[in-house]
Order: C-alpha cells, then structure tokens, then sequence
C-alpha cells in the first residue's frame, strides 16, 4: 500500500498518518518531522533548513529530494508507505515518480484531504505538538493532561510555524507552489478527495475505505 496523504498544512495529515501507520503496519514518513528532528539535533540540514521553515517557506527541492530518496530507500518501506508532507512542489513529484520506479513502489493513491481555509487557521493555531512526532489540539483533540503527550509524558509546545502571520504565509505558499499538484495527481489517474471537515475518525474511516483497496 503505497500512499500520499495530500493537503494543506493543518488538513489533518499527521493525525491520519499516525493512526493509518498503526492499522496497515506501514511507515508514516513526514518530512516536516524529520526536518524538525534535525533542526532538535543541530545537525548540518537541520541548521540550513530552519532558516526555510521558521518563515513558512519551503526547504529547497534539492535537499528535500535527496532526503526522501534516502528514506524510502530503508528496509521498512517494503510493504508500503505513506507520504505526509511530500511532495510539494512539481520537481519533487517529478523526482518522487524516478525513484519509486526505481525501487519498484508505484504510487496507489494520493488522499487529498480537503478543509476549508477559516478552518485551517483554527486547527494550526491551536496545534500542540511533542517532540516525539504527536499533535494535539487544545480545543479539538486535548491531552488527557494539559500542556503534556499522552504517549510520552513529556512537555507540548507551539511550534514557531503555528504562529497566525507565519500561517498565513504557509497557506499562501501551499496556494501557489503545492496546490497545482491536485492537477498533476488527477492527470496519472491518482487523486482521490476525502472530506476533512468531520471528526478525526470519520475522516480515518474514509481513508481506510479506499486504503483498504490496495492491501
Ligand atoms: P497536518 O499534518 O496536515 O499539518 P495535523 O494532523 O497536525 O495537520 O492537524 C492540525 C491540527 O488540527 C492539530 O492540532 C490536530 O489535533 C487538529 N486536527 C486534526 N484532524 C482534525 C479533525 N478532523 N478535526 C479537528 N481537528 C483536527
Ligand atoms: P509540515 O510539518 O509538513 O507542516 O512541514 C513544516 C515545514 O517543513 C514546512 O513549512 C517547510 O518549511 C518544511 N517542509 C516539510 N516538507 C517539505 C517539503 N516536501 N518541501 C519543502 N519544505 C518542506
């Protein structure tokens, strides 16, 4: 089961992609969680790519497509995957098509999860996220004790891209450089629209029904 979760930041793609990861036995790759753990470590594209995304803008497409090509490349991407935040950009769906007929794992499926704007801006700036990859929202989807991970127990924080003027930027750059991959996915026949509005399993039972497909 290979799959792209598609849709704007805060659509609800992280959320999905945990839960989806545990039912189908099959890795979550989020750029965005490996870029922040760099960012965390210090290391050499953790310092060049904060610069990117503490301003809401993209990571260059070399860096991101070296990274994913990397990454679908480990033993655990076998049986499928599922792609949350990749790709982005035209040249990083470009990229993404050469090295999946490389290895063999053609797309199933790219999910696009569709939320409405006003929407968007209520759920990201309410986010809570923890280093260990879960989010939460502080009216949507609380923790069981406030300001700490269900999972791990350690401290939530806002992340510095949730602020609401760097929203407005990441929204406005998904508009222009992301969005036009709707039309490119619908082009290879791969696009499949899923209402985001509802519940967080409402929308997890949509995705199964078409995951379910491709077991
Ligand atoms: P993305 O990965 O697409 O940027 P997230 O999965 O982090 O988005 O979700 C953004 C915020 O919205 C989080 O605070 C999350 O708890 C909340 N959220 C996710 N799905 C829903 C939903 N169906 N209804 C309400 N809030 C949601
Ligand atoms: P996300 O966690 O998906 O919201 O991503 C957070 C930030 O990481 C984005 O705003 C970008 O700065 C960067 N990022 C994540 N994935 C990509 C990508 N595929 N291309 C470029 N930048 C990315």
């Amino acid at each position: 089961m290979n799959v792209v979760l598609f849709g704007p930041p805060g659509a609800g793609k992280g959320t999905q992609a945990k839960e989806l990861a545990k039912h189908y036995t099959i890795p979550h790759i989020s750029t965005g969680d490996i870029l922040r753990a760099n960012v965390r470590e210090g290391t050499d594209l953790g310092i060049r790519a904060r610069k990117y995304m503490d301003k809401g803008e993209l990571v260059p497409d070399e860096v991101l497509i070296g990274l994913i090509s990397n990454r679908l490349s480990e033993p655990d991407c076998v049986s499928g995957y599922i792609l949350d935040g990749y790709p982005r950009t035209v040249p990083q769906a470009d990229a993404l098509r050469g090295i999946l007929e490389q290895i063999s794992k053609p797309l199933d499926a790219v999910v696009n999860i569709e939320v409405s704007d006003e929407e968007l801006v209520k759920r990201l700036s309410g986010r809570r996220s923890c280093n260990c990859g879960e989010s939460y929202h502080i009216a949507f989807n609380p923790p069981q004790k406030e300001g700490y991970c269900n999972v791990c127990g350690n401290d939530l924080y806002q992340r510095e891209d949730d602020m609401e003027e760097v929203i407005r930027q990441r929204l406005a750059v998904y508009n222009d450089k992301t969005k036009p991959l709707i039309d490119y996915y619908t082009d290879m026949g791969l696009i499949v629209n899923v209402d985001g509005a509802g519940s967080v399993e409402s929308v997890f039972s949509q995705i199964c029904r078409i995951m379910d497909q491709y077991k």
